[in-house]
């Protein structure tokens, strides 16, 4: 009998342990580069589900009054606006080439003086191309960025053949473990990285249990499969990943709060 509720006790601690241990399991869904009409566009899925995310923008000196108009209201809305550079540019030739200061003034201030403008200073920036050195990262702190993004992918091709093939969820490096890591790998969702629907489920899952919060990250909104060069993440990929994210009650992070949460 004794052994029966010391069983009972047992399972109440540890129900509760669980629940205490998956309060800051989440998801950090970051969209790249220059899609403003197209991101704009996914305002009323977002708001569906209550999701906050992050937009690195690039090229923000070409921007129009009217796509600064959407960048300021998906900022109101409780969106992040990071920084993905001036140029695009690969900050490892560009360190090589001009020199630390020079990529500084080329990639980092044009972009950022013209989105201080409209009122946006970025505190997040994702790496053009994915490309980066430990001191473009550490140029990059210094200049006031508190977290800084690159990319994963589970599945790489060789001349259109999978080299390797990795389950998302077992991907330790796409999952925030709130340490106040600075440099962090985000998963790409985009159309051709083959992520099945069962595959992401099970990597939401995983952040739930492990009370982390897994980072993803997609292009162009595409609503049908990518044509003429298009790259881009289908949309409806994108409700599954917020509905399961829903159903796993997790938490919406922006890239900037992952590294400032307590
Ligand atoms: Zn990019």
């Amino acid at each position: 009998m004794l052994a029966f509720f010391a069983l009972i006790s047992l399972s109440i601690i540890s129900c509760q342990e669980k629940r205490a241990s998956s309060e800051k399991s989440g998801i950090a869904i970051s969209f790249d580069d220059h899609f403003i009409d197209d991101w704009y566009a996914l305002r009323p899925l977002l708001q569906k589900y209550n999701a906050h995310v992050t937009f690195f923008l690039t090229c923000p000196d070409t921007l129009t009054s009217d796509e600064a108009d959407k960048i300021k209201q998906l900022q109101k809305d409780g969106h992040e606006i990071g920084f993905h550079g001036t140029l695009h540019g690969n900050a490892t030739e560009m360190i090589r080439s001009h020199g630390p200061q020079k990529y500084v003034e080329m990639e980092l201030e044009p972009g950022l003086k013209h989105l201080a403008e409209i009122g946006v200073r970025p505190t997040s920036y994702a790496h053009p191309g994915g490309n980066h050195t430990d001191q473009a990262d550490s140029i990059l702190l210094a200049n006031g960025f508190k977290i800084l993004r690159d990319v994963a992918q589970a599945e790489r091709k060789l001349l259109g053949i999978p080299v390797y093939h990795f389950a998302p969820s077992i991907m330790k490096w796409i999952y925030y473990r709130f340490n106040k890591e600075q440099i962090v790998d985000a998963l790409m969702i985009d159309e051709g990285t083959n992520i099945s629907e069962k595959e992401i489920k099970e990597a939401l899952k995983k952040a739930r249990d492990t009370n982390t919060a897994i980072m993803v990250f997609g292009h162009q909104p595409l609503y049908e499969k990518p044509k003429n060069g298009a790259y881009g993440f289908s949309v409806a990929f994108l409700e599954t990943i917020l509905k399961e994210a829903k159903t796993q009650n997790l938490k919406f992070y922006t890239m900037s709060e992952l590294s400032t949460s307590k």
